[in-house]
């Protein structure tokens, strides 16, 4: 061992935050802005080396234009899609849906370079991240926290836990923590002329999977591989009532693909696990927070990169507050969660979640998606999209 690694794990840090996603990228920014003197004994923790594979269509709501505006940060500097319109719908018919005021309905990045654009631009503003170390236990003391990584162990005031779905830092918080974990696999195809109804900036979630027991849909969003134009495409199975198995679930993409030309076997399948948002979570404890998927994210859609941001915004804020008052109990953590318009937002999709996928039958399915569209766009635009905006106001 060095002397100097020794010494860097001698050291107490002010915040230690666990993983380099999303999440813990948004909370080491924030932390910038709402206490930049506990930067300087601030450390992310990363096991990985960016830019790191990570299975996600990418699809950001404007929900991420407005945090990464407060950010100061452009996304016109990472590749990206434009997904002019999301259709909604059930056997081929629906309705067609973007938030109002924006002239698309999502951006479409691939995840490996957007995570490694936002980690490089933590670190063009002096913080400090170490990758390559895998936290393997997180050990609570009354004064401060031990991180016991595969480097050794490091000490901290307070922990973040922002290492996704299978998150090690959660363990620390509660053993009856309700990680319900929703699933979702792609695959990247190249276009293929007259294999989608729709326009090539345009993206479809398709709900008749329901009816066949997966709770969730498929997708087919515009994406791009080393500069070509390729489509994302697809299966989120929500879990949040009981459905098929893994394997089911896979033969029904399959079978979705072929009916647009594409055989599933031809393709590398990709995938992983969602941690589903659940109200009745502590999301906290005495010196350690949980964000973005770690804490839980949208149950509907499975949408986590903007949650994951806006916990970020709010693990600084309690964490800028905690160091004033010098009290790490983040008892208010919670409820300053669930107060948020992303708690709120989170909270109504995790109701709809178990009511919408309850709905198997073809009949009520056809009434939501096709007669009730009108009420669908009202309930996406209304009650499901936006948090940002009205959190943080502009456009
Ligand atoms: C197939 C699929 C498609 C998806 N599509 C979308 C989409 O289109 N739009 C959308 O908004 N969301 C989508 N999601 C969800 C989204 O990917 C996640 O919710 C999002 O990545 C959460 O961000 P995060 O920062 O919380 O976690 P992550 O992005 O998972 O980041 C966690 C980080 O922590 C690191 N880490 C993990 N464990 C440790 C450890 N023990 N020690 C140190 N580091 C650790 C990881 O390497 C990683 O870098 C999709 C998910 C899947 C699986």
């Amino acid at each position: 061992m060095s002397t100097n690694a020794a010494e860097e794990r001698a050291i107490l840090y002010d915040v230690i935050i666990v993983g380099a996603g999303p999440a813990g990228i948004s909370t080491a920014l924030y932390l910038l802005r709402f206490a930049p003197h506990l930067v300087g004994r601030t450390l992310v923790l990363e096991k990985a080396q960016h830019p790191r594979p990570k299975p996600c269509a990418g699809g950001l709501l404007p929900d991420v234009d407005r945090v990464l505006e407060e950010l100061g940060l452009d996304l016109s500097e990472v590749p990206h899609e434009d997904a002019r319109w999301s259709y909604f719908e059930y056997q081929g018919k629906g309705t067609p849906i973007r938030p109002v005021g924006s002239p698309f309905a999502f951006h479409v990045v691939r995840r490996e370079e957007f995570d490694a654009w936002l980690v490089r631009k933590a670190r063009e503003r002096g913080i400090v991240i170490q990758e390559g170390t895998r936290v393997r236990r997180v050990i609570p003391r009354p004064d401060e926290v031990e991180v016991v990584t595969s480097r050794g162990s490091y000490r901290a005031r307070v922990v973040v836990g922002a290492d996704g779905a299978h998150s090690v830092v959660r363990h620390a918080i509660a053993r009856e923590y309700r990680a319900g974990l929703a699933r979702a696999v792609l695959i990247m195809a190249p276009p293929r002329p007259g294999a989608s109804p729709h326009k090539e900036d345009e993206a479809f979630f398709e709900f008749s999977c329901i009816s066949e027991g997966v709770p969730g849909y498929i997708w087919d969003f515009p994406s791009h591989l080393q500069g070509r134009p390729m489509r994302c495409w697809g299966i989120y199975d929500s879990a949040a009532v009981p459905g098929k198995s893994r394997r089911q679930i896979r033969e029904y993409l399959a079978e979705e693909l072929a009916q647009h030309g594409y055989r599933l076997e031809d393709y590398a399948l990709d995938g992983a696990a969602i941690h589903r948002f659940d109200v009745r979570n502590p999301f906290s404890a005495s010196r350690i927070l949980l964000v973005g998927d770690a804490a839980g994210v949208d149950g509907l859609f499975g949408e986590g990169i903007g949650p994951a941001l806006g916990y970020g915004r709010i693990a600084a804020r309690a964490i800028a507050g905690a160091f004033e008052r010098g009290d790490f109990s983040f008892t208010d953590y919670r409820e300053r969660v669930l107060q948020s318009e992303m708690g709120k937002v989170l909270s109504r999709r995790a109701l709809l979640a178990r009511l919408i996928y309850r709905l198997r039958s073809p009949v009520l399915q056809r009434l939501i998606w096709r007669r009730l569209s009108f009420l669908v766009q009202w309930a996406v635009q209304t009650l499901l999209v936006d948090w940002a905006k009205r959190e943080l106001g502009g456009r």
